[in-house]
């Protein structure tokens, strides 16, 4: 039984908080402490009536104001800090956390404000300090990073000698009604996808224009969706952590209808994050344009579809080739009849609750900083179908890509 602070209350920070709340055995007292305190309020009230669970209490926090954190932290005495902030904080907080000496884990890597630009570097620069401290750091377990990491893991352990092609494949089928939104933090979103494309190849990097590289792939239950090649930070860690990987690749689908916005937004300088003077005040295009757009968190009612998120793997098991499909299905609905966010969030936020499980019940355990594919893969997804996100897989199929 441990005390655990989540650190966020947007649509994957409420999925969190509804998740630990029904497992108090290992979630026994938790602190949702957030920018804003009336958004966790309102969400420690809906997890507690809806499960039962007795001990959560909120707390406001600016959670880039490390002695602030500091404070917090050794007021509530948690054992860990789910971080499901924004990636702008995760080095404060753990900063934070090895000053007070508690376990740490995320959802997604640190990024700059100044620049869009993600990667592992400045977090895998805290493994010493982590090591040395005796604490664990679990970096990127939400879905993506986070299962397809976990999926990939399960491949090498029990399916092949050598991995030589991943491909990780992201659908959202889902259908929100609304003319454009994005499914998480707009900022974020937004900054993610206008970046140039990337992939793995050969032991190099390969870039590619926004959109360059796209093809129809087929979904389980959904169908053919176009995709398009996008950079996403589990490849870095992934290429890293299995060496035989040959090509490492990213999909996910985009509708025309958000493309044509998307192109629009650009187009007329919504997606700059330069500052501009508006009426004698710096405003950052990016982050008006996240002001006016619907909130992510808002999105759930009456959101239909569903998404599918997994990986596709070529290799090699004893001696021969054989290809590898193992992937999740989410109903946006059902997500939102049991915590009422969509399946975004909930593929997001089921993963980092059965990931501090696996920390705080010993089953991943380690000192310093480490990404989810490092650890045992088993116990993980033999909570993760129960928990809700149930999991599928398939051998020797044509793998389309
Ligand atoms: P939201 O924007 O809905 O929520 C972010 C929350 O963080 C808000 O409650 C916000 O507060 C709070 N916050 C922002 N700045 C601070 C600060 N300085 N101090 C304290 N709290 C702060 O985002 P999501 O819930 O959609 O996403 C959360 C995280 O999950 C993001 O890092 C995102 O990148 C990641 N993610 C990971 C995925 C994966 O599969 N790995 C997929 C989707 C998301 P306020 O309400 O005041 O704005």
């Amino acid at each position: 039984m441990s005390k655990v602070l989540i650190i966020g209350a947007g649509g994957v920070g409420r999925v969190v908080a509804f998740k630990c709340a029904q497992h108090p055995e290992v979630f026994s007292e938790i602190l949702l402490a957030s920018r804003t305190k009336s958004k966790c309020d309102v969400i420690a009230k809906d997890a507690m009536a809806a499960t039962g669970h007795n001990k959560i209490t909120t707390a406001a926090i600016d959670a880039e104001d490390v002695p602030a954190l500091v404070a917090l932290i050794k007021q509530f005495q948690p054992k860990m800090v789910i971080n499901v902030a924004l990636p702008y904080q995760d080095l404060t907080i753990m900063d934070a956390c090895l000053e007070t000496r508690v376990h740490y884990l995320d959802t997604a890597n640190y990024e700059p404000k100044e620049e869009a630009k993600f990667e592992y570097s400045w977090q895998w620069a805290y493994h010493d300090r982590f090591k040395e401290a005796g604490l664990l750091a679990v970096l990127g377990c939400g879905f993506d990073p986070g299962v397809t990491g976990v999926f990939t893991a399960r491949a090498a352990k029990h399916h092949f000698d050598e991995i030589h092609y991943l491909d990780i494949v992201d659908a959202n089928a889902g259908d929100h009604g609304k003319a454009f939104a994005t499914n998480f933090n707009p900022e974020i979103n937004i900054r993610e996808i206008t970046q140039k494309g990337k992939y793995w190849e050969n032991g190099k990097w390969v870039e590619t224009e926004p959109f360059e590289i796209g093809q129809k792939i087929n979904y389980p239950n959904i169908g053919p969706r176009q995709s398009y090649l996008l950079f996403h930070e589990e490849l870095e860690s992934l290429v890293k952590n299995f060496p035989t990987i040959k090509r490492a690749r990213f999909w996910m689908t985009f509708g025309e209808e958000y493309l044509t916005h998307l192109r629009v937004i650009q187009n007329i300088g919504m997606a700059s994050i330069e500052p501009v003077k508006f009426q004698g005040v710096d405003i950052v295009p990016l982050e008006f344009l996240k002001a006016v757009l619907p909130d992510p968190g808002s999105l759930g009612d009456n959101y239909t579809g569903q998404t599918s998120i997994g990986c596709r793997i070529r290799g090699i098991k004893d001696g021969k080739e054989r290809t590898y499909y193992i992937w999740n299905n989410c109903h946006h609905a059902e997500a939102f009849k049991e915590t009422g966010a969509q399946g975004v969030s909930y593929t997001t936020g089921v993963p980092a609750m059965t990931g501090a499980m696996m920390m705080l019940t010993g089953q991943w355990s380690g000192k310093g900083v480490f990404n989810v594919e490092e650890f045992n893969p088993d116990p993980f997804l033999e909570k993760l179908g129960p928990h809700g996100l149930p999991w599928e897989e398939v051998f020797d199929v044509d793998l389309e890509l």
